[in-house]
């Protein structure tokens, strides 16, 4: 069968519902029709009042833009006619005369993409069919009203005319006649509002700009309905590749080559008086999950009027208050149910009521923040719509990070400035910024900063994601800047009315204070209060209670079931007991990699520095003695912390340069010594000590003398190292602890060097148990980071109890990239050429995974027993997660902080790959 590109939906003229869906289900029509495309089906299906439409797949979007916007063979016969079966339907046509046909055409991707792309209403009005929409309404003030509204978007969004133009047209036509607002503009004002746009037009429009549809060129607003309907498909199409939509995907994760569907659809209007209304309403609470209706909506407006934040809206519980609204109010409020019933989720909604009849416009899964998420899928299954699992499913563990992120310090005094409303929760301060370009000019320099602006437009993006938090005086909950940022996880308070903004003279006043903000000065804002402190609070982070546990716990529940296929586990990268009790407050089931080179640091690098630059035997048994001590007490910490729990040490890594100082950093330090006239025996001992600095550097040191080659180099370090964990172990036992070491050997690339190593470790325990009698048995295993070791994983297995992949040093060998210089030296721009997918330091590379399968395979080909993990970087991140899970690893080992985040994601991986959450 030929390719559909284009799918119905809504009622014919006989009522009948003629629907056609583009898949079994939502989730799978939404890849065909787009979100929007398909959920308007499913609602006609389900009988609710949907104006009638179609929708153009987003493959012919893919199709168009990939043959460089050019429409794919006889899909505009396809498309006509399917808009003369909608003008069929309806009974009317576009552009006519006495009786015009209007309607709206809107993008509609696969993901929601809140504001990003291009939207067109009224389409159809000319000269001719504006007089129709007087015949029909009676209304001139609305006909002309709708038609200055539709040249003003139609010459912006398809043609690219400067917005501020018409912004400063209005703005004229109220100052001439001495009234403050949008709406007490007369019939005849907009009549001439609307000549004025058409005279922006012509002057300011590329006339030469679409020789496909016009080869005599657009000089003035087009009148032909049906090619305004064509130009207006092409502009949608065309937004899923602006630069704002662009930066979104990246920044949700949204792959470029979905395309974007487009739906045409009768247009119906809430500006037809005081009988009319339009709002966007969200089921239950997007902010923090409270089952409430949450939304707003305006009496005789359009839907842009209500995320435009021009007039202040109304809460939706307000809706039935108003006589006129009512029974609309009350059939909206049963819908809000069905919904619900229906999809099983909390649902956010656009609709329309046109003279009292209710419209729905839009659905779809309500965007949340993280708070949300958690408490409607608790609810949710409490009331019985849902499984656990399916709940589990419900939350994205990156989400999670908003709530590990920090808010105001409860002892705080706070001095609240100015309120607004709490659109986005969580706590951040910064320095004040007035635009977009400023923020990121912030963020590269580091500094935190918190956008503060009227009102955001989708062009305010990159401030936004720049900005620790947002802050607008004007627009409502469901205003751009709220669901944007809600959709981030930055905290945002918006409508801050005391807030008098000039972002030209970088200002903003507070009223009823004295109080003059400049860029730079700091404030602090609460998203989950609305308030607004001048200065600096502090912050904390909040601890894992509530619904965030009750979540944790049924993912743990899953994680840990044996019987729904693998025990997978979420270990912590700590190594001082501070990390390790967070770890251990977030969950960890134990230690996945202590550094111990981080326990050098400070003071300590002074002995390490005396045992390595030490030429008497004395001089360094004196500084190993020092270590011993150190590290015994550092490991009495870890093992006392982690109580009952692994705790894997792994033995010294760094190249041993970087406990040293820099031989360029120490010359200059002798040739001041020599100016200063230190004696000769003085600066010998300084020529002595730069020549032995120099013996150490190495010209590729991170494939120098590091990892085990220390140990087999310098077997006391080792010795010292082993003695530290098994006395600590020992002295623990003793006194009842329940102390669970293991020994991890690092950069292991034969299976000798594992050999020579766990010899020795083997050797020191034993002399341990003997000194102190008391049974050890100490775990040896390896990190599995140099390509050869997962090529030859078979044959170190045999002296091998674990092994744990250390994907930093794996991606770092394996694709030979430096990890400490390409981050920023070229991947930026891999990503952008798409020469990579995703920055392979932060989710495993599929061909790193290839290494990482045949080391697990390797391993278990020889022994049976062998427990394998990981502990580099991608050990945190969800997606790696799900692989590690496929890849048959039985744990991730990651920072304490995303160990929340990994205890989801692992629950999420295993129920992925075993067949989905259970199901009612
Ligand atoms: C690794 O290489 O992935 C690892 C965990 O070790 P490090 O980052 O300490 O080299
Ligand atoms: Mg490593």
């Amino acid at each position: 069968m030929a390719e559909k590109h284009v799918y119905k939906f809504g009622v014919d003229e006989n009522g009948n519902n003629v629907t056609e869906v583009a898949g079994a289900s939502v989730d799978e029509a939404k890849w065909i029709t787009g979100g929007k495309g398909a959920n308007l089906a499913e609602m006609a299906n389900i009988g609710l009042p949907v104006p009638p439409g179609f929708s153009i797949t987003c493959q012919t979007c893919v199709a168009y833009s990939g043959a460089g916007n050019v429409w794919p063979e006889g899909v505009l016969d396809e498309i006509d006619e399917y808009r003369k079966d909608l003008e069929k339907r309806m009974g009317k046509k576009l552009g006519d005369k006495d009786d015009p046909l209007l309607v709206s055409v809107r993008s509609g991707a696969p993901f929601s993409m809140p504001g990003m792309m291009d939207t067109v209403l009224n389409l159809g009005l000319n000269d001719d069919s504006v007089q129709g929409i007087i015949k029909q309404t009676n209304n001139e003030r609305f006909a002309w009203d709708s038609y200055r509204r539709f040249v003003q978007m139609f010459s912006n969004v398809v043609m690219g005319i400067d917005g501020d133009l018409f912004e400063e047209a209005i703005n004229a036509k109220k100052e001439e006649k001495g009234v403050k607002l949008d709406t007490e503009l007369t019939a005849e004002d907009l009549k001439d509002l609307t000549e004025t746009f058409k005279q922006i037009f012509a002057k300011n429009v590329d006339s030469t700009a679409h020789p496909e549809v016009a080869p005599e060129g657009i000089a003035s607003f087009p009148q032909d309905p049906y090619l305004q309907l064509r130009l207006a498909e092409q502009a949608v199409f065309g937004s899923w590749n602006t630069e704002r939509a662009v930066l979104y995907r990246k920044q949700n994760k949204i792959p470029d080559d979905l395309g974007t569907a487009v739906n045409v659809q009768v247009m119906v209007f809430g500006n037809k008086g005081d009988t009319s209304a339009t709002g966007v309403a969200f089921t239950r609470n997007p902010a923090d999950g409270t089952n409430e209706r949450y939304g707003d909506f305006l009496v005789n407006a359009q839907g842009e009027d209500v995320v435009a934040g021009i007039r202040n809206t109304e809460p939706i519980a307000d809706l039935v208050k108003i006589p006129a609204l009512k029974e609309a109010g009350e059939e909206l409020y049963h819908v809000f149910e069905i919904l619900e019933d229906h999809y099983a989720d909390m649902m956010d909604l656009e609709f329309t009521i046109e003279q009292g009849k209710l419209w729905m416009l839009q659905t779809r899964v309500g965007k949340r923040t993280a708070l949300s998420a958690l408490r409607v899928a608790i609810q949710m299954v409490e009331e019985g719509r849902i499984t656990k699992e399916q709940a589990i499913m419900r939350v994205a563990p990156d989400q999670l990070d908003q709530l590990l992120h920090p808010q105001f310090d409860p002892k705080a005094e706070v001095d609240v400035v100015a309120k607004g409303m709490n659109a986005s929760p969580g706590a951040a301060v910064g320095a004040v910024v007035f635009s977009s370009d400023a923020a990121v000019h912030y963020s590269n320099i580091e500094k935190p900063c918190i956008l503060v602006r009227w009102e955001t437009t989708p062009d305010d993006l990159k401030g936004m994601v720049a900005a620790e938090g947002i802050l607008t005086s004007h627009g409502g909950k469901t205003s751009h800047a709220a669901v944007i940022a809600r959709g981030m996880g930055a905290p945002c308070v918006c409508g801050a009315e005391a807030l008098k903004i000039d972002a030209k003279a970088k200002e903003c006043v507070i009223s009823g204070t004295d109080i003059v903000l400049h860029e730079g000065d700091i404030i602090s804002i609460n998203g989950t209060t609305g308030d607004v402190i001048i200065g600096e609070v502090p912050l904390v982070r909040p601890e894992l209670t509530g619904d965030l546990e009750t979540i944790l716990s049924w993912a743990d529940d899953v994680r840990r079931d044996a019987s729904r296929g693998r025990i997978f586990g979420v270990r912590a990268n700590a190594d001082n007991p501070e990390d390790a009790h967070i770890s251990r407050d977030f969950g960890a089931d134990g230690i996945g990699l202590d550094r111990t080179e981080h326990m050098f640091l400070g003071e300590r690098k002074e002995i390490i520095q005396s045992f390595i630059l030490a030429d008497r035997t004395g001089d360094k048994q004196k500084a190993l003695g020092k270590l011993l001590k150190a590290q015994t007490d550092d490991f009495l910490g870890m093992f006392k912390e982690m109580d009952g729990k692994t705790v894997i040490v792994r033995l010294l890594d760094p190249p041993l340069h970087e406990f040293l100082d820099n031989p360029r950093e120490y010359a200059v330090e002798l040739a001041h010594a020599e100016d200063r006239g230190e004696n000769d025996t003085q600066i010998k001992a300084r020529r002595d000590l730069l020549a032995r600095l120099d013996s150490f550097q190495e010209a590729n040191p991170m494939l120098g003398l590091r990892g085990c080659r220390l140990g087999i180099v310098y077997p006391e370090l080792t010795e010292m190292q082993v003695r530290a964990i098994a006395s600590a172990a020992a002295h623990l036992k003793k006194r009842g602890f329940d102390p669970r070491p293991e020994i991890m050997v690092p950069l292991v690339g034969t299976w000798q060097e594992l050999k020579v190593v766990r010899d020795q470790v083997e050797e020191v325990v034993a002399s341990v148990v003997e000194q102190t009698g008391v049974e050890l048995s100490i775990p040896v295993g390896c990190m599995i980071e140099i390509p050869r070791a997962a090529v030859t994983a078979d044959e170190i297995a045999k002296y091998a109890d674990f092994f744990s992949f250390g994907t930093n040093d794996l991606t770092q060998m394996g694709f030979g990239y430096s990890r400490d210089d390409v981050e920023s030296a070229f991947i930026p721009l891999y990503l952008k050429k798409k020469i990579l997918k995703t920055n392979p330091f932060e989710t495993l590379d599929s061909g790193i995974a290839k290494l990482v399968k045949m080391g697990v395979e390797g391993g278990h080909a020889s022994n049976d027993t062998i427990i394998c993990g990981v502990c580099g970087e991608t050990g945190g991140d969800p997606e790696s997660i799900q692989m590690y899970y496929d890849l048959g690893l039985d744990y991730v080992s990651c920072s304490p902080y995303r160990v929340p985040i990994a205890r989801l994601a692992g629950a999420q991986a295993k129920i992925k790959s075993n067949g989905g959450p259970a199901k009612l």
